[in-house]
């Protein structure tokens, strides 16, 4: 059985199944979002990481996800070796599960908050690691239909929800990048 599973979600076809995360998942997601706010960088950092691995293991493209957030953590938690680690692991991962055009989407931004955060030099590697990894220059801005109004977060694992990244799901609603629920856009 988990023979087969790997085997279907590691085929090419596969590629875009971004199924939701199960409840625990969603759960620890909850938290490290959670203490990443209320600026625990460290905890966080560590959910993030396990829950990065964990995704990794079980073929869950959205680990890619994880292991940024685990390298911003890690970072703002003064860990700039492990926050190095992960930054370069989402990169490898998100090349390994075709998400690279994706995650170049959200490079920039990602590379902004780096910086704003005094990590100048963190944020060049970051952006020299997904060049080299072969990601095109993004065009996903101007790609897709005009975003409805979006919460500013997820409402079931409290993640940040950044407009111009998001993967749709209609034309009213789009995917969460963490957990892989439904959100709905806002009305007017
Ligand atoms: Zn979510």
């Amino acid at each position: 059985m988990r023979r087969l599973r790997r085997g279907i979600l590691g085929s090419r076809r596969a590629r875009r199944i971004l199924r939701p995360l199960g409840l625990p998942a969603v759960r620890r997601l909850r938290l490290a979002h959670a203490r990443r706010e209320a600026g625990d960088y460290a905890a966080a950092a560590r959910e993030f990481h396990e829950l990065g691995v964990q995704g990794e293991a079980e073929g869950i493209p959205r680990s890619v996800q994880a292991f940024l957030l685990a390298g911003q953590s890690y970072l703002l938690a003064g860990q700039r070796q492990q926050g190095l680690d992960d930054l370069r692991h989402a990169v490898e991962g998100a090349r390994h599960f075709g998400q690279l055009d994706r995650l170049m989407a959200a490079g920039p931004r990602i590379a902004d908050e780096l910086r704003a955060a005094g990590f100048a030099s963190e944020a060049q590697t970051f952006l020299d690691s997904l060049g080299s990894a072969g990601a095109a220059p993004s065009t996903s801005a101007s790609a897709g239909p005009r975003p409805p109004r979006l919460p500013p977060k997820c409402p079931s694992c409290g993640g940040i929800v950044h407009p111009g990244e998001v993967e749709w799901a209609d034309e009213r609603s789009v995917l969460c990048d963490y957990c892989g629920s439904v959100i709905p856009g806002e009305e007017g």
